[in-house]
């Protein structure tokens, strides 16, 4: 069975061995609406075995957060239309060119275009048969957002950007107050460093608290409520703002951070402030 998170929504939690998000599904009185495709066939298999003992009406359709590989290469083994934002059909479009045998995938790497922490679990996901990776395209493409009505429950489909990947999708189901955020709130990850732009991000947790929200579904954590997320997206908002302020000074940023939060900057804020500064960096260069 899968886990239950309100009257409407029921998810299948992230696994971070081989780097498995959350996969979502959402229904109403007609259709259930299944978000994400899962990073394999196998994991897609998984889910679907979980929902066959849920009793939920047949999945219809599909979204998909964005094209990175853990979210879209289970895409072959659904038989249903899967709904995805012009740059993620583009993103998915690049990867139909790739070979994905261990040389290839180190090559990629070497060459900048692939993250050595994706090869790895691509590696490690697919251990036995590489051919099980086929790239599918998404039928159906929005520019900007979508509005799906499953019978009684609304599914709004949103392209909200970031750093993490100009096609980041997020699904917001208003009658049970939850929001699936995809990975859309991490860094941009294909680049030297990993990095966040101040600009970008600030507009980006503008979005996110626009929608109102109770429940946060983020894919590669449990669950969040909107006091919790609040709390976080405020301190992310102060080691932005202060950064804004004072440029690559780090102990300035250090020391006005800690004043700021009342207590030492965690090992979690510190990261923070370098995908900041990489930001800074990478716009310098430009
Ligand atoms: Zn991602």
């Amino acid at each position: 069975m899968l886990e239950k998170i309100t009257p409407n929504i029921l998810f299948m939690p992230a696994e971070a061995r081989t780097d498995r998000p959350v996969l979502g599904l959402v229904f109403g009185k007609k259709k259930s609406f299944i978000i994400d495709a899962g990073n394999s066939p196998a994991h897609a298999r998984q889910f679907i075995k979980k929902l066959s003992a849920s009793r939920v009406p047949p999945p219809g359709l599909m979204g998909i957060t964005h094209w990175h590989w853990d979210h879209t290469f289970g895409m072959s083994v659904w038989d249903i239309p899967t709904i995805a934002h012009t740059d993620t059909r583009k993103g998915l479009e690049a990867l139909m060119e790739y070979s994905w045998d261990d040389e290839s995938l180190d090559k990629r790497v070497e060459q900048g275009l692939e993250i050595e922490f994706c090869a790895e679990m691509i590696k490690k996901e697919f251990a036995w048969d590489r051919d099980q990776i086929k790239i599918e395209l998404p039928e159906i493409i929005f520019p900007e957002s979508l509005r799906i009505d499953l019978g009684g429950i609304t599914c709004l489909i949103e392209r909200v950007g970031g750093d993490h990947d100009s096609g980041s999708t997020v699904f917001y189901i208003p009658e049970d107050g939850v929001l699936f955020l995809g990975d859309c709130l991490g860094p941009e990850l294909y680049a030297p460093k990993y990095y966040y732009s101040i600009d970008k991000f600030l507009e980006l947790l503008e979005k996110i608290r626009g929608y109102g929200a109770e429940i946060y579904i983020g894919s590669h954590g449990d669950p969040e409520s909107s006091e919790d997320l609040e709390r976080e997206m405020e301190g992310w908002e102060k080691i932005a703002r202060i950064i804004e302020n004072r440029g690559k000074d780090w102990e300035g940023i250090m020391s006005q951070l800690k004043e700021s939060l009342g207590r030492d900057p965690t090992p979690d804020d510190r990261e923070m402030i370098e995908f900041f500064l990489n930001g800074l960096e990478i716009k310098e260069g430009e």
